[in-house]
């Protein structure tokens, strides 16, 4: 792969740079109102989730606390099995605490499902999630997305933290790959 045109590697962009930064600052007052007056703990899940974290941190006007999980799927191949390890877990205590998990996308739900449960087993006061992109075809487990950037089609995405083979995670733009990325 030629790093310097990374850019080329994207067949069709479905949400540029402006569109996700306008996305994300609708996410953060429709979180900023739900949560007035209230503590608040964002938690992103590393990760795919570091760039959503990032620019919709910054589109807070309030107080809020951020803190990251990572966990590693059990699965064969590329599928999500919904078994799940935790590999680096909260620095926080969340009991009592108001939580916000920020994901960049929701795929089967397997994984989301389990990080709800986990997180709603440690006493918080409320949990609730976050994620920039939803395929709502692929969606094998009930998952209760309280804030959703937009429902795509069920396609290979990256960009914008999201990764093919770990990379095109730095891209600006998400969108799909060119199939010659694959051959
Ligand atoms: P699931 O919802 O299936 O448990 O897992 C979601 C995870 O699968 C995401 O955090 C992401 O790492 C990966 N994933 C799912 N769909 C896509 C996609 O279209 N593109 C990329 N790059 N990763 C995806
Ligand atoms: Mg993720
Ligand atoms: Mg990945």
């Amino acid at each position: 792969m030629d790093a310097s045109h990374v850019e080329s590697d994207l067949v069709n962009v479905l949400y540029t740079e402006e569109q996700i930064q306008a996305r994300l600052a609708e996410l953060a007052r429709d979180i900023e109102r739900d949560y007035e007056g209230e503590d608040l703990l964002i938690v992103g899940i590393l990760r795919g989730a570091v760039m959503v974290m990032a620019d919709l941190a910054r589109s807070f006007t309030r107080h809020l606390e951020m803190d990251w999980m990572a966990v590693s799927s059990y699965g064969s191949g590329t599928k999500s099995s919904g078994v799940v390890r935790i590999l680096k877990d909260l620095d926080t205590d969340i009991s009592g605490r108001h939580v916000v998990i920020v994901d960049e996308i929701i795929d089967t739900g397997l994984t989301l499902s389990w990080l709800t449960s986990n997180l709603a087993s440690r006493g918080p006061a409320s949990v609730a999630i976050c994620t920039l992109l939803r395929k709502p075809e692929a969606l094998q487990m009930p998952v209760d997305v309280k804030y959703v950037g937009w429902d795509i089609p069920n396609e290979f995405v990256v960009g914008y933290g999201l990764d093919f083979d770990e990379k095109y995670r730095n891209l600006r733009d998400i969108g799909t790959l060119a199939p010659h990325v694959y051959s």
